[in-house]
Protein backbone atom coordinates (compact mmCIF):
# COMPACT_ATOMS: atom_id res chain seq x y z
CA UNK A 1 0.00 0.00 0.00
CA UNK A 2 1.17 3.62 -0.62
CA UNK A 3 1.59 6.52 1.51
CA UNK A 4 -1.93 7.81 0.46
CA UNK A 5 -3.88 4.49 1.00
CA UNK A 6 -6.70 5.38 3.61
CA UNK A 7 -5.39 2.26 6.26
CA UNK A 8 -2.30 4.10 6.57
CA UNK A 9 -4.19 6.98 8.03
CA UNK A 10 -5.34 4.50 11.28
CA UNK A 11 -2.82 4.09 14.50
CA UNK A 12 -5.34 1.19 15.85
CA UNK A 13 -7.87 -1.35 14.30
CA UNK A 14 -10.95 -1.89 17.03
CA UNK A 15 -13.24 -3.72 15.09
CA UNK A 16 -12.79 -5.27 11.73
CA UNK A 17 -15.08 -5.88 9.20
CA UNK A 18 -15.75 -9.51 10.01
CA UNK A 19 -16.32 -8.15 14.08
CA UNK A 20 -18.59 -5.32 13.10
CA UNK A 21 -21.28 -7.69 10.59
CA UNK A 22 -20.73 -11.20 13.26
CA UNK A 23 -22.17 -8.18 15.49
CA UNK A 24 -24.77 -6.78 13.47
CA UNK A 25 -25.92 -10.77 13.03
CA UNK A 26 -26.44 -11.10 16.76
CA UNK A 27 -28.24 -7.86 16.89
CA UNK A 28 -30.50 -8.93 13.67
CA UNK A 29 -31.71 -11.93 16.14
CA UNK A 30 -32.53 -9.85 18.65
CA UNK A 31 -34.59 -7.36 16.77
CA UNK A 32 -36.39 -10.17 14.94
CA UNK A 33 -37.46 -11.95 17.80
CA UNK A 34 -38.51 -8.66 20.18
CA UNK A 35 -40.55 -7.37 17.41
CA UNK A 36 -42.02 -10.74 16.10
CA UNK A 37 -45.42 -10.59 14.80
CA UNK A 38 -45.34 -6.84 14.45
CA UNK A 39 -44.34 -4.42 11.40
CA UNK A 40 -41.49 -2.78 11.84
CA UNK A 41 -39.99 0.56 10.07
CA UNK A 42 -36.03 0.91 10.46
CA UNK A 43 -34.64 4.74 10.86
CA UNK A 44 -31.55 5.18 9.51
CA UNK A 45 -29.21 8.40 10.94
CA UNK A 46 -27.36 10.27 7.79
CA UNK A 47 -24.73 9.95 6.86
CA UNK A 48 -23.00 8.27 9.43
CA UNK A 49 -25.37 4.96 9.68
CA UNK A 50 -25.51 4.34 5.87
CA UNK A 51 -23.11 1.40 6.43
CA UNK A 52 -24.56 -0.09 9.61
CA UNK A 53 -28.36 0.35 7.96
CA UNK A 54 -26.86 -1.46 5.25
CA UNK A 55 -25.33 -4.25 6.64
CA UNK A 56 -28.40 -4.65 9.71
CA UNK A 57 -31.43 -4.26 7.43
CA UNK A 58 -29.38 -7.11 5.30
CA UNK A 59 -28.70 -9.10 8.48
CA UNK A 60 -33.09 -9.28 8.90
CA UNK A 61 -34.48 -12.19 7.42
CA UNK A 62 -37.88 -10.73 7.95
CA UNK A 63 -39.90 -7.46 6.13
CA UNK A 64 -39.21 -4.22 7.23
CA UNK A 65 -39.83 -1.34 5.71
CA UNK A 66 -37.18 1.62 5.09
CA UNK A 67 -36.46 5.17 5.99
CA UNK A 68 -34.40 7.82 6.26
CA UNK A 69 -33.38 11.11 8.51
CA UNK A 70 -30.60 13.69 7.81
CA UNK A 71 -29.75 15.72 11.13
CA UNK A 72 -26.44 17.90 12.12
CA UNK A 73 -25.14 18.25 14.90
CA UNK A 74 -21.65 18.27 14.11
CA UNK A 75 -19.66 20.45 12.22
CA UNK A 76 -16.68 19.44 10.24
CA UNK A 77 -14.93 18.88 13.33
CA UNK A 78 -14.45 16.32 16.09
CA UNK A 79 -16.66 18.21 18.48
CA UNK A 80 -20.80 18.25 19.01
CA UNK A 81 -21.88 21.91 18.06
CA UNK A 82 -24.57 21.46 20.72
CA UNK A 83 -27.18 22.42 17.84
CA UNK A 84 -29.46 20.00 16.13
CA UNK A 85 -31.44 20.13 13.13
CA UNK A 86 -33.16 18.36 10.26
CA UNK A 87 -31.78 18.21 6.91
CA UNK A 88 -33.49 15.40 5.62
CA UNK A 89 -36.82 14.24 7.29
CA UNK A 90 -39.13 10.72 6.78
CA UNK A 91 -40.77 10.48 3.93
CA UNK A 92 -42.79 7.63 6.13
CA UNK A 93 -45.66 8.68 8.27
CA UNK A 94 -45.01 7.07 11.58
CA UNK A 95 -47.62 7.88 13.81
CA UNK A 96 -48.82 3.85 15.42
CA UNK A 97 -45.68 2.40 13.54
CA UNK A 98 -42.95 0.58 15.43
CA UNK A 99 -39.53 2.57 14.79
CA UNK A 100 -36.36 1.33 15.29
CA UNK A 101 -33.84 3.96 14.66
CA UNK A 102 -30.50 3.01 13.50
CA UNK A 103 -27.25 4.71 14.05
CA UNK A 104 -23.63 4.02 14.53
CA UNK A 105 -22.63 6.09 17.30
CA UNK A 106 -23.64 7.56 20.44
CA UNK A 107 -21.74 10.43 21.89
CA UNK A 108 -23.20 12.77 23.93
CA UNK A 109 -26.49 11.58 23.19
CA UNK A 110 -27.54 14.64 22.00
CA UNK A 111 -28.70 13.95 18.47
CA UNK A 112 -30.37 10.99 19.74
CA UNK A 113 -32.03 12.17 22.32
CA UNK A 114 -33.42 15.16 20.39
CA UNK A 115 -34.58 12.77 17.32
CA UNK A 116 -36.51 10.50 19.66
CA UNK A 117 -38.23 12.73 21.54
CA UNK A 118 -38.87 14.67 18.21
CA UNK A 119 -39.84 11.24 16.81
CA UNK A 120 -41.97 10.45 19.70
CA UNK A 121 -44.16 13.26 18.95
CA UNK A 122 -45.48 12.24 15.98
CA UNK A 123 -47.32 9.18 17.98
CA UNK A 124 -45.69 6.20 17.00
CA UNK A 125 -46.50 3.25 18.77
CA UNK A 126 -42.97 2.57 19.74
CA UNK A 127 -39.55 4.34 19.36
CA UNK A 128 -36.41 2.26 19.58
CA UNK A 129 -32.77 2.45 18.86
CA UNK A 130 -30.04 0.04 17.39
CA UNK A 131 -26.23 1.54 17.85
CA UNK A 132 -23.16 -0.03 16.73
CA UNK A 133 -20.96 2.31 19.13
CA UNK A 134 -21.31 3.69 22.01
CA UNK A 135 -19.20 6.08 24.01
CA UNK A 136 -20.59 5.63 28.24
CA UNK A 137 -18.04 8.65 29.57
CA UNK A 138 -19.29 11.23 27.03
CA UNK A 139 -22.90 10.20 27.41
CA UNK A 140 -24.90 14.00 28.92
CA UNK A 141 -28.28 13.21 28.06
CA UNK A 142 -30.55 10.77 28.79
CA UNK A 143 -30.49 8.15 25.91
CA UNK A 144 -31.06 4.48 26.49
CA UNK A 145 -30.14 2.24 23.25
CA UNK A 146 -31.87 -1.19 23.19
CA UNK A 147 -29.38 -2.81 20.85
CA UNK A 148 -25.80 -1.70 21.21
CA UNK A 149 -22.86 -3.29 19.50
CA UNK A 150 -20.25 -2.33 21.48
CA UNK A 151 -19.51 0.71 24.39
CA UNK A 152 -15.63 2.13 23.45
CA UNK A 153 -13.43 4.13 25.21
CA UNK A 154 -14.04 8.26 24.88
CA UNK A 155 -12.01 8.96 21.83
CA UNK A 156 -12.59 9.77 17.88
CA UNK A 157 -13.06 6.54 16.23
CA UNK A 158 -13.38 6.74 12.07
CA UNK A 159 -14.38 4.12 9.47
CA UNK A 160 -17.09 2.45 8.55
CA UNK A 161 -19.75 5.52 8.25
CA UNK A 162 -17.80 7.47 10.20
CA UNK A 163 -15.71 10.53 9.15
CA UNK A 164 -13.14 13.14 9.45
CA UNK A 165 -13.98 16.19 7.76
CA UNK A 166 -16.09 13.91 5.04
CA UNK A 167 -13.37 11.13 4.96
CA UNK A 168 -12.48 7.28 5.92
CA UNK A 169 -16.40 6.56 5.31
CA UNK A 170 -15.52 4.15 2.89
CA UNK A 171 -13.21 2.40 5.87
CA UNK A 172 -14.49 -1.20 6.14
CA UNK A 173 -13.59 -1.63 9.93
CA UNK A 174 -13.50 0.97 12.13
CA UNK A 175 -10.13 2.48 13.85
CA UNK A 176 -8.31 5.97 15.44
CA UNK A 177 -6.33 8.16 13.33
CA UNK A 178 -2.74 8.65 13.41
CA UNK A 179 -2.02 12.19 15.38
CA UNK A 180 -0.43 13.45 11.65
CA UNK A 181 -3.91 13.37 10.36
CA UNK A 182 -4.76 16.08 12.49
CA UNK A 183 -2.14 18.20 11.97
P1 LIG B 1 -23.76 12.86 19.76
O1 LIG B 1 -24.90 13.78 19.46
O2 LIG B 1 -24.19 11.56 20.38
O3 LIG B 1 -22.70 13.55 20.55
O4 LIG B 1 -23.05 12.54 18.38
C1 LIG B 1 -23.78 12.12 17.32
C2 LIG B 1 -22.99 12.12 16.04
O5 LIG B 1 -21.68 12.67 16.17
C3 LIG B 1 -22.75 10.72 15.56
O6 LIG B 1 -23.88 10.21 14.88
C4 LIG B 1 -21.55 10.94 14.66
O7 LIG B 1 -21.95 11.42 13.40
C5 LIG B 1 -20.76 12.00 15.38
N1 LIG B 1 -19.72 11.39 16.23
C6 LIG B 1 -19.74 11.21 17.56
N2 LIG B 1 -18.64 10.57 18.00
C7 LIG B 1 -17.89 10.32 16.89
C8 LIG B 1 -16.63 9.67 16.67
O8 LIG B 1 -15.94 9.16 17.56
N3 LIG B 1 -16.19 9.63 15.37
C9 LIG B 1 -16.90 10.16 14.33
N4 LIG B 1 -16.36 10.06 13.13
N5 LIG B 1 -18.09 10.77 14.50
C10 LIG B 1 -18.59 10.85 15.77
MG1 LIG C 1 -24.97 9.17 13.28
MG1 LIG D 1 -19.34 13.33 11.10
Amino acid sequence: MDASSVENDLVDILFTEEQILEKLDEMARRIEADYEGQELLVVGVLRGAIMVMADLSRALTRHVETDWMAVSSYGSGTKSSGVVRILKDLDTDISGKHVLVVDEIIDTGLTLSWLISNLTSRGPASVEIATLLRKPEALAMPVTPKYVGWDIPNEFVVGYGLDYQERYRNLRCIGTLAPHVYS
